[in-house]
């Protein structure tokens, strides 16, 4: 008997995060705060009281509830996944047929290319400008003129920390006869939402995650808002107990908890200006090779030729930052207040030890 892997699956590798333990970890965007004592002592009374025996809510409701109550939007118009992850490989996938066209632009989070590439959807890419902004016509134009039936990309955009405004997305959303799915996961780090309106569209999903503002990485709560036909299509078509009822139950606690994760967004913001502004600051000074993009998210994305060397640099004092080699940049997550600090100063040394005494 023989088994031979299909083309498609062959030349695949297992996705690989930068593994080792670090002292400083800026390189998934994730939060950097740990969960509060408080909610870790409810979430253990939860785990007390968990039905270890039964399957969980698949409707995942009251997680639903607390979710769209932290939004102000109504649970009618919500799906719980596994992770937005889930609900990306279900967009390309069972929403479309094989052999649909799906746009998506570039550079963005490279997940939308890989279901795509999996559900054997053809792939048209819409190339962002050189300071990586979407020019809302053009994208338009490119959904429109390949008849495409899906257009996603993430707003603002990992890695790059751009955006396009509610207004520039609205009209996307009113000017083509495809599915637009704006993946929002970054949204609470700045203003241009349009989660709140998403259910008034024909042709709308937005996506939310609670692994970034609401520092969950861990439960992999992903949501998807849209009109009720749309909500009733992926709530059929998800696998009926895709969030496991631990996961449920804590992230209903979490967003209850919704000062604190105001406030603790508001600091990640803030932190993220400062870091921008520091980094800015370390350019002026050195005269450093630098595009540095001003950020909408929680991290700050620079264009340099130093990318490479900077990231090993970082990696030997124990700082982990995300590299991108076909892109010569780096995406630098905000940490704490100490570890951007901590930051800094190593770059600092980079610069003087390495940067300065090569290019006297
Ligand atoms: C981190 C991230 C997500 C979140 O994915 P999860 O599976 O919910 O952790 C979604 N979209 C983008 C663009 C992201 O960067």
């Amino acid at each position: 008997m023989s088994y031979v892997l299909c083309d498609k699956v062959r030349e695949l590798e297992p996705y690989e995060p930068i593994t080792g333990s670090y002292k400083i970890r800026l390189d998934a965007n994730e939060s950097f705060y740990s969960m509060p004592q408080e909610i870790r002592d409810e979430i253990k009374e939860i785990v007390q009281k968990l039905d270890f025996n039964r399957y969980p809510d698949p409707c995942a409701a009251e997680l639903i509830k607390a979710f769209s109550d932290f939004y102000g939007i109504s649970p009618d118009n919500v799906t719980a996944t596994n992770g937005s992850d889930e609900m990306l490989y279900l967009l390309a996938s069972a929403m479309l047929k094989k052999n649909s066209t799906v746009v998506v632009a570039e550079p963005d989070f490279s997940m939308y290319n890989f279901y795509s590439f999996l559900s054997e959807n053809k792939v048209i890419s819409y190339r962002k400008n050189d300071m990586f902004g979407i020019d809302t016509d053009e994208l338009i134009k490119t959904v429109n003129e390949n008849n495409a039936d899906m257009v996603i990309f993430s707003n603002p955009c990992n890695p790059t920390g751009q955006g396009i405004t509610a207004q520039q997305a609205k009209k996307l959303v009113e000017s083509v006869n495809a599915l637009v799915v704006l993946d929002e996961a970054y949204m609470d780090f700045w203003n241009e939402s349009i989660l709140s309106e998403a259910a008034q569209y024909d042709n709308l999903i937005v996506l939310k995650t609670a692994s970034k503002a609401v520092g969950s990485a861990a439960l992999r709560l992903g949501f998807a808002v849209s009109n009720k036909t749309i909500t009733t299509a992926l709530r059929a078509v998800k696998s009926p107990y895709n969030v496991n009822t631990l996961s449920q139950k804590a992230g209903t606690c979490i967003f209850r908890h919704k000062d604190m994760l105001i406030e603790r967004t508001n600091t990640i913001r803030e932190n993220t200006n400062q870091l921008y502004n520091e980094l800015v600051e370390l350019k002026t000074n050195y005269k450093l090779p630098f595009d540095i993009l001003e950020p909408c998210a929680n991290f700050v994305f620079i264009r340099t030729e130093l990318a490479k060397s900077i990231f090993e640099y970082l990696l030997k004092n124990s700082i982990a930052v995300r590299y991108f080699g076909s892109a010569g940049a780096l995406r630098i997550t905000t940490g704490s207040g100490d570890e951007n600090k901590e930051l800094m100063s190593v770059l600092e040394r980079y610069i003087i030890e390495q940067y300065l005494s090569e290019n006297r």
